[in-house]
C-alpha cells in the first residue's frame, strides 16, 4: 500500500510508493561509470603548483611547509562581493544586484581523494574550514544566509574532479529556507520546545530509521525522505547555528560524516551526491526553535513532472530499509 508521509517541520508531503518499491541494492551504481582518477593532474586548477590559477587563499591549513587545505574565492561565482544589497523595483517586479560571497574549499592537495577515501585528518581539516569560514562570513553585515555544500560527481552538478566543497553567502533568505523556520517557530510557540529535538527523540524511540548514534550526533534516513537514501546528520545538543559547534563536536562530525559517506560509497558503489549544511540565518544564530543539520542526497533518481508540478516527491524506497541497509555496511 502506498502512503503519504509528512515532514514534521516543513509540513511537506512525500509519497512512499511501496507498490513500485525498489530494494536498496537495486540502486547499486555501475562500476564502469566512474573512471579512476590520477593522483595529480597538471591541468587541474586546484592541484599543487597551480595556485596562480586561483585567487589567493582566504584561509589555509599547512603541514610541513606545504598546504593541506585552501579556501579561495570562487572565480566563476554567480554572485559578486563588490555589489550593493539594495532592492529595486522595475515596474511591479522586484530585483537587486547579485551581491553575495562565494568560496571554494579545496579539501586536499591530492587530486583523486574523496571524502570516503580521505585520511581522517583531511576530513577534519575540511569541517574546520567550514566552521572558520562560516564564522568569518557571518560577521559580514550584509550577509543573511550561509550555505555550505558539496557537489560530488556529474549527476550532482560538478565537472571539477578535484575534491572540493563550496560556501555561498547571500543577503537573501529564500522561502525554501524561511518556511521551515517559520514552521519550527510556530511549533515552538505551541509546544514550547525545539521540533527537531522532539523529532530526534521520536526517531530514537522508533529506532527503525537510525543509521548510527554517537556521543554528539544522530544519523538517520528521515521518515519523509524525498528520495532513496536521503540521510541526515543531526547534532544531539540543541544548537541553531553551525557556527556554535564545539571543537569536540567538530572532530566527531568529521568521523561521522566520513563514515556515513563511506557507507554509501561501499553500499551503492560510489554514487554521486550533494550534501548541504542547513544552518539558521545569521540573525537567528542562537534561537531555541531552530536546529542545524547536514543532509546528504545521493543522486539516484531524477525528479519528474509530478514532483515539479506538486512539490510532492515520490520515493520508491522505504527509509526504514535504506537505514537498515546502511547500518549493515561495515566501514
Ligand atoms: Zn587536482
Ligand atoms: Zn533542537
Amino acid at each position: 500500500m502506498p502512503e503519504f508521509r509528512q515532514n514534521m517541520v516543513s509540513k511537506e508531503w512525500v509519497i512512499i510508493a511501496t507498490e513500485r518499491a525498489k530494494r536498496p541494492d537495486q540502486f547499486l551504481q555501475k562500476k564502469e561509470e566512474k573512471k579512476p582518477l590520477p593522483h595529480y593532474s597538471q591541468d587541474c586548477p586546484f592541484c599543487p603548483g597551480n595556485e596562480s590559477k586561483t585567487p589567493p587563499s582566504l584561509f589555509s591549513i599547512e603541514k610541513n611547509g606545504a598546504w593541506s587545505l585552501r579556501v579561495v574565492p570562487n572565480k566563476f561565482a554567480a554572485l559578486q562581493s563588490h555589489l550593493t544589497t539594495e532592492r529595486r523595483h522595475e515596474g511591479r517586479f522586484l530585483k537587486a544586484d547579485g551581491f553575495g560571497i562565494a568560496e571554494v574549499v579545496i579539501e586536499t592537495p591530492i587530486h583523486n581523494r574523496t571524502i570516503a577515501t580521505m585520511e581522517l585528518e583531511e576530513v577534519r581539516n575540511t569541517v574546520t574550514a567550514y566552521r572558520e569560514r562560516y564564522i568569518s562570513l557571518s560577521t559580514t553585515g550584509k550577509i543573511d544566509l550561509i550555505t555550505i555544500f558539496r557537489n560530488y560527481g556529474e549527476r550532482a552538478g560538478t565537472s571539477l574532479e578535484h575534491p572540493h566543497s563550496q560556501i555561498i553567502a547571500t543577503p537573501i533568505v529564500p522561502p525554501h529556507v524561511r518556511n521551515p523556520l517559520y514552521q519550527s517557530q510556530l511549533a515552538f510557540d505551541t509546544f514550547g520546545d525545539c521540533i527537531y529535538c522532539g523529532m530526534m527523540e521520536e526517531e530514537r524511540r522508533q529506532q527503525t530509521r537510525v543509521v548510527e548514534e554517537t556521543n554528539y550526533f544522530l544519523v538517520l534516513c528521515p521518515f519523509a525522505s524525498r528520495s532513496p537514501f536521503e540521510t541526515r546528520i543531526y547534532p544531539k545538543i540543541h544548537r541553531s547555528s553551525f557556527a556554535s559547534i564545539s571543537n569536540e563536536e567538530l572532530m566527531e562530525l568529521a568521523s561521522v560524516l566520513q563514515k556515513t559517506i563511506k557507507r554509501l560509497y561501499i553500499g551503492l558503489n560510489d554514487p554521486d551526491y550533494n550534501y548541504v549544511i542547513r544552518s539558521a540565518p545569521t540573525e537567528d544564530n542562537d534561537v531555541k526553535y531552530h536546529h542545524w543539520y547536514l543532509v546528504i542526497v545521493p543522486k539516484l533518481t531524477t525528479p519528474a513532472g509530478f514532483e515539479i508540478g506538486t512539490g510532492i516527491y515520490i520515493n520508491t524506497t522505504l527509509p526504514e530499509e535504506c537505514a537498515e541497509f546502511l547500518r549493515g555496511i561495515a566501514t
